[in-house]
């Protein structure tokens, strides 16, 4: 794998940043790991966030001609109900309450998880391995942590010790956590269990009498810890060492410290150059959760069926919404802002369809390679999506003052705007049509229509009616600007 950690690059947390991120090398291979889903219940708006952000990641580096390994894991197994080795394994609940096998809740929700990604416009991942599919690799690197004298057997299950490790490397690196702070607050709970320390976690568990998804090993019937599956799988699909991995800011600990010192035990180094932390939705202002009656999925979303909705969000809305915030900033979910982004939206596609239309003259006031050079940069500025989006947006003004006649663009700069225009919302957005065209058009013509008898009301002085249409339009989100000789629409944010 070519190496590019020269590039030090868009890490929300403890690298440094740099803007030349993507410098143009030729053509490596890239390895990318991110955290998947728990398929244990409905998709939700925590699973759009890093959905979205990966694959705009995915889709750019792609762009850019880097050929990537996207592996992304599905968890089936080991995920318990609390972070501290303690409680139900969440898969197994769901099957104990629905009464199902647990492989059958694992298939149900990855498929209802595949369509809503499908929906969204999401590329699915090179490579998508199962927790439960990678029980072996699991055992062999809990092994070698025990080998290494970083892990520890105790009545049948495997523990990670992390004074032990830390005296040795450094655990907390990743999120900043202070292990001696982490170990006094364990002590003050008082929990010991079977671990030596309360800190440390488990690389296999095992398994109660009524616990069904088990399998043997030389320590006991049971099941991998949680954290050991993406150090298993990225390790299997990756190699040792591999360039970006992702996950969701709430991951960061214990999840992705835990697999840092899984790997740094298991082999001596890190395992990853770049972590990338997506941050999280709030709704409301809130966060998101089922006993706060804000817990929205994406189907309810798409359906507009939650009380909390106003009305329906399409798929692209959903994204162009995400789209709009920096992947590291967080994300409020309202009304009025899914309203704000499903406008923008439109008017953007309004602006491809445009593109169709626009004949080539003089050389208009736009330019272009300004307008390339900035999208980049702004990409290439931590996948900075909302300022490339802005770019775009004086693109689509553009576009629209031409179409009107009032500016004009030459035959080379047209071919040039078309393909970057094209590239960036569907290549590097992922953004897709979702209206049928026929339907656009015939609302445009429709809006014409109405806008040219207004322009004859106006010549009969009826300014009453006139600007009763030019208000009603407004309710759409048209805005009508009067120019001298007629009139100039387009679809507002
Ligand atoms: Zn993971």
């Amino acid at each position: 794998m070519t190496k590019y950690q020269d590039n030090q690059f868009f890490i929300n947390n403890t690298l440094t940043r740099s803007k030349e991120l993507f410098a143009p090398l030729n053509p490596p291979h890239v390895g990318l790991y991110v955290c998947g889903p728990t398929v244990y219940g409905d998709p939700h708006l925590g699973h759009a966030r890093p959905a979205v952000t990966y694959d705009l990641l995915f889709r750019y580096l792609k762009h850019l001609g880097y050929k990537v390994r996207y592996v992304r894991n599905i968890t089936d197994v080991g995920h318990l109900e609390s972070d501290a080795d303690e409680g139900e394994d969440k898969v197994l609940k769901k099957a104990r309450l629905e009464q199902l096998e647990p492989m059958e809740v694992v298939q149900q929700y990855t498929n209802r998880y595949h369509e809503a990604m499908n929906a969204l416009n999401i590329l699915p991942p090179s490579i998508e391995p199962r927790a439960s599919g990678h029980i072996i690799e699991q055992q062999v690197m809990a092994e070698k942590i025990i080998e290494k004298g970083y892990a520890y057997e105790s009545n049948g299950s495997v523990y990670f010790d992390v004074l032990r490790y830390n005296k040795d490397h450094h655990y907390g690196k990743l999120s900043g956590r202070v292990l001696e702070d982490m170990v006094s607050d364990a002590r003050k709970l008082g929990r010991q269990e079977e671990k030596r320390n309360s800190v440390d976690f488990a690389l296999w568990k095992k398994a109660d009498p009524a616990h069904i998804m088990r399998w043997p090993s030389k320590w006991s019937e049971g099941f991998p810890g949680w954290h050991l599956e993406c150090s298993a799988m990225s390790k299997k699909y990756l190699g040792d060492h591999f360039d970006i991995h992702g996950g969701g800011m709430d991951l960061m600990f214990p999840h992705h410290e835990c697999e840092i010192a899984q790997s740094v035990a298991a082999t001596g180094s890190d395992a990853v150059r770049y972590w990338m932390h997506n941050n999280m939705v709030t709704i409301n202002g809130q966060k998101m959760g089922k006993s706060l009656g804000n817990f929205i999925t994406l189907e309810e979303l798409f359906a507009g069926s939650h009380e909390l909705l106003e009305k329906s969000y399409s798929p692209m809305t959903i994204k162009f919404f995400m789209l709009q915030a920096h992947y590291g900033s967080t994300l409020d979910f309202s009304n009025e802002a899914l309203g704000a982004a499903q406008k923008g939206l439109a008017r953007l596609m309004g602006a491809v369809n445009a593109l169709d239309k626009m004949e080539p003259g003089d050389a208009g006031s736009f330019n272009i390679g300004e307008f390339e050079q900035n999208a980049y940069r702004a990409m290439n500025d931590d996948l900075g999506s909302p300022v490339l989006i802005a770019h775009l947006f004086d693109a689509a003004r553009y576009i629209n003052t031409t179409l009107a006649g009032n500016d004009s663009v030459s035959a080379n700069d047209l071919e040039e705007l078309r393909r970057l225009f094209r590239t960036f919302i569907f290549d590097v957005l992922g953004l897709k049509q979702e209206g049928d065209r026929e339907t656009e058009d015939l609302s445009a013509r429709l809006v014409e229509l109405l806008l040219n008898i207004r322009l004859e009301v106006k010549k009969k002085k009826d300014f009453e009616l006139s600007d009763r249409i030019r208000d009603e339009l407004s309710e759409f989100g048209i805005v009508v600007k009067d120019k001298k000789d007629g009139f100039e629409w387009e679809f507002g944010e």
